[in-house]
């Protein structure tokens, strides 16, 4: 890579700061992907308990990006998150899908993981560039975090996919 020196403080700050805030968003719609399956995969109880871990991982991120953010000045009170038009395409994605509902919040689950995967390590590299090293820590920890998830979630579709066949051959819903 070629240094940056030419460039202005102000644009990888302001670049940062909008970085941080739609990673915040995007926290937010986890949150909201997570309580929307929870309640509804009670037959694969090892994805519902490590959703339940991630969605404590997640408002460790909240808190993460809050406190970057209010080390930068910037209030996370006045923090609007917005719904991404990125996550109505995710659901999309998984509604053409054929299958199920375990099946299609999987595929959605893993490529949200991976959004996220490259999120942190976009905000990762402009914290370098922009020499806000008390950030990259937390970032680095919020990084590994999704990929462990993603990782997850990988190992397991293949245990998933069989489990949700055999309950459709026994003529089970995905909620009985
Ligand atoms: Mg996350
Ligand atoms: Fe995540």
């Amino acid at each position: 890579m070629q240094s940056q020196g030419s460039m202005s403080n102000e644009t990888v700050r302001d670049f940062f700061v909008v970085g941080l805030r739609n990673a915040h968003a995007v926290e937010n719609e986890a949150l909201t992907l997570i309580d929307r399956q929870l309640g509804r995969i009670e037959n694969y109880p090892d994805m519902a308990q490590r959703l339940r871990e991630h969605r404590n991982e997640t408002e460790e991120q909240q808190r993460r990006l809050e406190t970057i953010l209010e080390s930068l000045g910037e209030s996370h009170s006045t923090l609007k998150d917005t719904a991404l038009s990125l996550m109505g395409n995710m659901a999309a994605m998984g509604n053409a899908m054929a299958g199920d509902e375990i099946i299609k919040n999987t595929f959605a689950n893993f490529a949200f993981e991976n959004f996220e995967i490259a999120s942190y390590r976009s905000l990762i590299a402009a914290a370098e560039q922009g020499g806000f090293t008390q950030a990259v820590a937390p970032l680095q920890a919020s990084l590994r975090e999704e990929q462990h998830m993603a990782s997850w979630i990988e190992q397991n579709i293949p245990s998933i996919t069989q489990r949700h066949i055999v309950r459709e051959d026994r003529g089970m819903t995905a909620k009985r």
